[in-house]
Formats: C-alpha cells, structure tokens, sequence
C-alpha cells in the first residue's frame, strides 16, 4: 500500500494538514482585520464561536469549525493604560479585553484618550473602530495586527 503523502516534501504535507484541520490560520485572521472585519470560527458541534483562531474548538475541543465573521461589537471587560511601553511599542496606549457579542474574549486596544480612562467604562459597549499594527520586537516574530475598539456607550 503506497501511503497518500508518498513523494511529498514535509512542508507540502503540513500545508495540506493546515488546510484540513485549520479553516482561519492567525495570518488570514491579521489579514480579515486589516480589511475590517473581524472573523472568528464556528464549531460544527457545539455551535460556538471561537476567536482568535485556533485549531480546535476554544469550548468542546472539537476540530469541526467553519469560518465566520464576527459583528465586532461586544463589551468592555476591563483594561489598563500603559505608560511606559515595552520594547517595540509606543506609549501611551491602552490595551482592552473585550467579551463579543457572539461569545469569545479578545484583546484589542481601546481608542481612548488615556486622560479618559476610569474605570466607569468598564462594561461599556463597544465596536471595532479599526486596526492597530504592532511593530514588533525581538520576542514576536515580526509585525501583528490587533483590533481597535471604540465606546458606543455614552
Ligand atoms: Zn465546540
């Protein structure tokens, strides 16, 4: 019996395996948000959403998800201002944890005036208002991109 990957490079092999089994890698996430939209996946089994990507399931561990996009609205859960920045970034900025409308957690940063920030904001609704670019630094492997939010709730 001739195996199906018989001749294949090892690289060949993973990409055919990161198709089947990874319907949104991280790059095709970065590259959603760079369009402005915020994508996610959608278990098969369960039903819920998983965001960012991840090769299974961030509720059952299943492997059967298929891509969505997500509203990108969802609620403040908490986040802090950063005054001295780490290398590779500029401060200040304000790094945010927001739970979507459609379930998963996800960091983002917050589009705020860091004189703005209180904690009243905490449990504001909110709506992905753009995209920020990380640089990168010696520990990230290069540039990677990150959801803006913006507070709709007055
Ligand atoms: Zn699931």
């Amino acid at each position: 019996m001739v195996s199906a990957n018989a001749g294949k490079t090892q690289e060949e092999i993973e990409k055919e395996l990161e198709k089947q089994y990874i319907p949104l890698s991280y790059g095709e996430y970065e590259e959603a948000l760079s369009n402005g939209k915020l994508v996610g996946l959608k278990c098969l089994s369960c039903g819920k959403i998983t965001c960012h990507p991840m090769p299974v399931c961030q509720w059952c561990s299943s492997r059967d998800m298929e891509r969505v996009e997500l509203s990108g609205e969802g609620e403040l859960l908490t986040f802090t201002v950063i005054r001295v920045a780490p290398e590779g970034f500029d401060a200040p900025y304000i790094p945010c944890l927001v739970k979507t409308k459609e379930g998963p957690n996800i960091i983002g940063r917050l589009e705020l005036e860091p004189e703005q920030a209180s904690q009243e904001l905490i449990g504001k609704r909110v709506k992905m208002s753009g995209t920020y670019t990380y640089k990168g630094d010696k520990f990230s492997g290069g540039a990677h991109v990150c959801p803006v939010f913006k507070i709709i709730e007055p």
